[in-house]
């Protein structure tokens, strides 16, 4: 049916391609493009064989528009899915508009330079206004909705687990079970084990800034920013049992408080253990998350760099992680005049995972919607001009989508509620 340009070929990456490889039908032609090519070829060599998909790779350095425009224009996918870190999503948003081409990603927007003056004053200024200073807000892919608009294309945003499949429950849930959603708790929970003392299960310096960063939830129409850490409740997941959470800031809730209309409270909460926590804080605390550059021996160094090549690679961690994920959403609110609360999630299990594409459940679960979300948009499914979340489509194919590709999700309509 049609040819997909994946840029990034790391954790997610693998599991994506994996998966469009598997679904080739729908993905005949896969060019896998990122910064190390040896990567992208050793994926294609694995996948020799496996699939009627036609598999190349190329180089690209997708800090540049130019690169990549040249790249697109040589390739000449349908879709561009991308796969690189937030720092690359609005380079990549730019190429795709020069060259006419759908985009997807899976996480928003987030500065790579956070001292850069110039993006610092429009960061400050948006912290006051919004109320909540996460590096990371779609306000800067949302500024391309008109560009998108105009020129005919898509742009999907937030197609991994959370946000993502997240958002799709809950675009499922006021189609199906609610007339007013009235509070969303998102669970992501997981309860696996790799057996190191400490490491990330996807890119370090993404999630460990996301991690230390201040926590917030949206309630009666504005954010509420608390210190990093700072609520923490209890909860038994099924599957996995009885463990502590805390209460994140979260990109998800941005953009459900825009698209669910009347929703009075959204909040997010991970799962951590005491070991990471302590680990963490104490990393940051010698200034090992900062991302500015120190001097060493003469030469620039930013710490969480550093930091990102000591800890173990995230990709190298799938064989060696046991147990399971849990993550989804608990919803209250009202259908036909009388309160309800209902619970839509997913487990995954980490060794299942490993089994069928070499990966541990955190990259499998964002991989596979990674995929999904990519061929709503090549089948045309969840095609319109301009720039959208996942919740703003007809969840139903999706969610169909989720239990044939490796997600299938459950429905609890009577949840133990989060208080
Ligand atoms: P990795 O660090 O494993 O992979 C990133 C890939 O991007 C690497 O192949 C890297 O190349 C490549 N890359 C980085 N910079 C450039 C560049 N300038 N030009 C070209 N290629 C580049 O990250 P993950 O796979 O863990 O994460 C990928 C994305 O998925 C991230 O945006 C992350 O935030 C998102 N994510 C979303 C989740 C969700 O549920 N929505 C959950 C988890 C992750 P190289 O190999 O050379 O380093």
């Amino acid at each position: 049916m049609g040819k997909v340009l994946v840029i990034g070929c790391g954790g997610v990456a693998g599991v994506a391609i994996r998966k469009c490889a598997q679904n080739d039908s729908v993905f005949t032609e896969i060019c896998i493009a990122s910064r190390t090519e040896s990567k992208c070829i050793a994926l294609k060599e694995k996948l020799a064989g496996k699939t009627r998909a036609v598999i190349t790779t190329a180089t690209v350095n997708a800090d540049s528009v130019e690169s990549l425009v040249a790249l697109i224009n040589k390739v000449r996918p349908d879709v561009v899915l991308n796969l690189a870190l937030p720092y690359q999503d609005l380079t990549i948003m730019d190429a795709c508009l020069a060259t006419g081409v759908h985009y997807i990603d899976t996480a928003n927007f987030e500065a790579e330079d956070t001292e850069d003056p110039a993006w610092r004053a429009i960061y400050e200024k948006r912290c006051k206004e919004l109320g909540f200073s996460a590096y990371f807000d779609y306000s800067w892919q949302w500024a391309y909705q008109d560009r998108f608009r105009k020129a005919g294309l898509t742009a999907l945003l937030g197609t991994g687990f959370d946000p993502g499949v997240t958002s799709v429950f809950t675009a499922y849930a006021q189609k199906h079970y609610f007339d007013q959603i009235e509070t969303i708790d998102i669970l992501d929970c997981n309860g696996g084990d790799h057996g190191y003392p400490f490491a990330t299960n996807f890119n370090p310096e993404i999630n460990l800034r996301e991690v230390s960063a201040p926590g917030s939830y949206w309630e009666n129409g504005k954010w509420i920013e608390i210190p990093a850490m700072s609520i923490k409740r209890e909860y038994n997941f099924e599957q996995v049992g009885m463990k502590d959470m805390y209460l994140l800031h979260h990109e998800e809730i941005e953009s459900l408080a825009k698209n669910i209309p009347g929703v009075k409270r959204i909040r997010f909460f991970m799962t951590f253990g005491q070991s990471y926590l302590t680990h963490m804080k104490c990393l940051e605390n010698v200034g090992m998350l900062r991302t500015d550059p120190v001097m060493l021996n003469g030469q620039e160094i930013v710490p969480i760099q550093l930091l990102k090549a000591l800890l173990p690679d995230p990709a190298s961690l799938g064989p060696r992680t046991v147990g399971k994920t849990n993550i989804g959403c608990i919803f209250t609110g009202i259908k036909d005049g009388r309160k309800r609360s209902l619970k839509i999630y997913n487990v995954c299990d980490h060794q299942e995972s490993y089994r069928e594409v070499e990966s541990q459940a955190i990259s499998y679960t964002t991989g596979v919607p990674a995929m999904i979300g990519t061929m709503m948009v090549m089948e045309g499914l969840w095609k319109k001009p301009g720039v959208f979340t996942v919740e703003e489509f007809d969840p139903d194919p999706y969610m169909e989508a989720l239990n044939k590709w490796g997600l299938p999700w459950m429905v609890d309509e009577n949840p133990v509620l989060v208080d």
